[in-house]
Order: structure tokens, then C-alpha cells, then sequence
């Protein structure tokens, strides 16, 4: 559906959330190592200044007028502060090590998060601040945090979680309550801060990982508890469904998600497919990362952005964007045909 007058990122975002008209297609890729690389910044120089990496995102965001900001998506911190361990390269971003859990006794051990106290919380909320500062009330801030689901497998170690739940539901379920609230803790400061959507992520409850009976057990009911209370802070859901998850796509859809961000064709996602299973929700995507952006010609991202945006154009409402954050080595002609493509194809 078509408006003609020209909107702001936020109004045109919003918009595209609510299955409204919109000027043109939104875009939002997600350019975290993508934005650092070309301001010659590693994760070292962002955990010393987060300003840099505030600085490195507003960068791409001006440059190329896109339709929002990301803080420092995807580096866990709820799971470091509710006591899990960590690796920090340089020049990568962090992982988990998990299995604080071992058994019941050590759930006591968990700690809850409070941002008002915690350095690394305090970290990421002067991202999501500085970002604010820099771009302005016109444009939508998306703030990372895990689905309940993803920090529970953290506390407990990947393996014993999904084992647990076969073997041990009751502890599952335990660890999942303790996940929802410290991510909820979290989020709401990062409201507080400026965010104004969730960049949710659950890589581990993919069709790669559990069954959809095991997502519509375990995972499914708490991201339904998850939104609803992002949505009472006046939070978005914007929902990154790293892999395939197309066997569940009809569960996903009634957690109450505003955004669904689907993963590339690289994994088996296709856009067409999406968009008419998908009635009645907005999606997001899927620009392939590893096949196109990072190894195709900046005629191959032109040609598939395009094909996306037209498959997108008739989902009930779309945002074109990246089936998962951009690599760091894309070269920059790549992200600047996606952006051609955005605008000559992405009217309505
Ligand atoms: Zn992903």
C-alpha cells in the first residue's frame, strides 16, 4: 500500500510494523562488525569507548539513510551478569561459556541483574544512549537482548539443557522464569535508555536445535510472556529467527511478535514462501549474508535484493533488511547495491 508523503524512519518503521502504508520499503540491515570494520575499530577499542561503536553505526546509518540503529546486538550480557563466564577477543564477539547450572543446588547461585549496578549493563544502556543522542527522536533504536528460552540453555550448558528437556522439564522450566526475568530487568532499562524495539534472538530453539514440539513446550509460552511484556513498557518486538524455523513459523506467529526478521535462503528461508504463510504479521529479511552480501558481486546483491523486495512487497507489511548481521569483510560495494536496489525497487 502506498503514502505519498515523504515519512520519518520512525513513522515509516512504525508503519510497516502495524500493516500500514508506508512512502517506501523500510530498511534495516543489521551492520554491527560491518559499521566497526570501515571506522577500523575492534570489540578491544568499543569495550574502552562505546562511543566508538555509536559512532561507527551513526556512520552507516548517515551515509547510506537507513531506517535505524542497533546497539551492540548479540554479545549476552544479561548471561555474564546472571553469572555465566565468558571469552572476550579483541577482534571477535564475546561467547558464553555456560553451565553455571550443573544441578538444582546451583540455581541459588544465579545473580539477578541490576542495571542500576552492573558495569556491563551500564556498558551497553550508554550505547543505546549515545545512539539517541546522535540520531535524534525520529529514529527507532532497536536494543538486543535473549529470549527467555536462550538464556536458560546459557545457564545451564547446551547439551544438559537438551537433555533436560526430556529428562528434566521441572528444572527447564525453573531456569526459564529466572531467563524471562533478567531479560525483562534488561530490557526495560534499556527503554529507560532510549531503545524503542527488542532485537530478540533464540538461535537455540531453531529447527536445527529442538523440535517444533519441544519450541511449542518450552520456548513458545515464554516468548508469548516476553512480548507482552515488552509491549506493556512500550517496547517493539523485533524477533531475529536465526536459521531455519520454518516448521514453526505458524507458532511464531502468535507469540504476538511485531517484527519477524527471517534468515537467508542460504538456510532454506524463502521470502515468497514467508510472505504467504505469514498473513497478517510484518516481516523482515532476508538478504543472504554468507552467499551474496560477503561472496556475490554487487549485481548479485541487486539482483536478490530486488527479487526480496518484490516478494516482500506483498506481505501485509515488510522490511527489507539482512538474513542475519552483515560480515565484517563485505565489501562495501555490495552494501551500497542493497541500498541501490532499496530505493529504486522499494517503492510502492
Ligand atoms: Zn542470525
Amino acid at each position: 500500500m502506498a503514502q505519498t508523503a515523504e515519512m520519518t524512519p520512525r513513522e515509516r518503521v512504525a508503519a510497516a510494523a502495524n500493516l500500514q502504508p508506508v512512502d517506501r520499503v523500510p530498511v534495516l540491515p543489521l551492520t554491527r562488525e560491518f559499521g566497526m570494520k570501515r571506522m577500523r575499530i575492534t570489540f578491544a577499542d568499543v569495550y574502552a569507548d562505546p562511543q566508538k561503536y555509536v559512532d561507527s553505526q551513526v556512520a552507516v546509518f548517515r551515509e547510506f539513510s537507513t531506517d535505524g540503529v542497533f546497539d551492540l546486538y548479540f554479545m549476552y550480557p544479561e548471561a555474564f551478569c546472571m553469572g555465566c563466564g565468558g571469552l572476550f577477543p579483541d577482534d571477535e564477539p564475546p561467547s558464553v561459556v555456560s553451565g553455571l547450572v550443573n544441578s538444582r543446588a546451583d540455581i541459588s547461585s544465579i545473580k539477578r541483574i541490576d542495571p542500576a549496578k552492573e558495569p556491563r549493563i551500564k556498558f551497553h544502556l550508554s550505547i543505546v544512549r549515545g545512539l539517541r543522542t546522535a540520531v535524534g527522536a525520529d529514529v527507532p533504536i532497536f536494543a538486543h537482548t535473549s529470549a527467555a528460552f536462550k538464556n536458560a540453555v546459557h545457564l545451564r550448558g547446551s547439551a544438559e539443557a537438551l537433555l533436560d528437556l526430556y529428562e528434566d522439564p521441572d528444572l527447564m522450566f525453573e531456569l526459564l522464569e529466572i531467563g524471562l526475568e533478567n531479560a525483562l530487568v534488561y530490557a526495560k532499562a534499556l527503554k529507560e535508555a532510549g531503545a524503542d524495539y527488542i532485537l530478540l534472538t533464540n538461535p537455540v530453539a531453531s529447527s536445527h536445535m529442538i523440535s517444533r514440539a519441544m519450541y511449542e513446550k518450552y520456548s513458545f509460552p515464554f516468548e508469548k510472556k516476553q512480548i507482552a511484556a515488552l509491549h506493556g513498557y512500550g517496547l517493539g518486538a523485533f524477533y531475529h529467527y536465526c536459521g531455519n524455523w520454518n516448521d514453526r513459523w505458524d507458532l511464531m506467529a502468535q507469540t504476538g511478535v511485531d517484527i519477524m526478521s527471517l534468515d537467508s535462503p542460504y538456510v532454506g528461508v524463502n521470502m515468497e514462501d514467508a510472505v504467504e504463510k505469514l498473513k497478517g504479521k510484518c516481516v523482515y529479511g532476508n538478504v543472504d549474508v554468507a552467499r551474496t552480501m560477503l561472496k556475490g558481486t554487487p549485481e548479485d546483491v541487486y539482483r536478490e535484493t530486488a527479487t526480496c523486495i518484490e516478494a516482500g512487497k506483498k506481505a501485509d507489511g515488510f522490511i527489507l533488511g539482512s538474513g542475519c548481521t552483515i560480515p565484517r569483510d563485505t565489501p562495501i560495494g555490495n552494501f551500497a547495491a542493497l541500498m541501490d536496489a532499496a530505493q529504486q525497487v522499494g517503492s510502492y
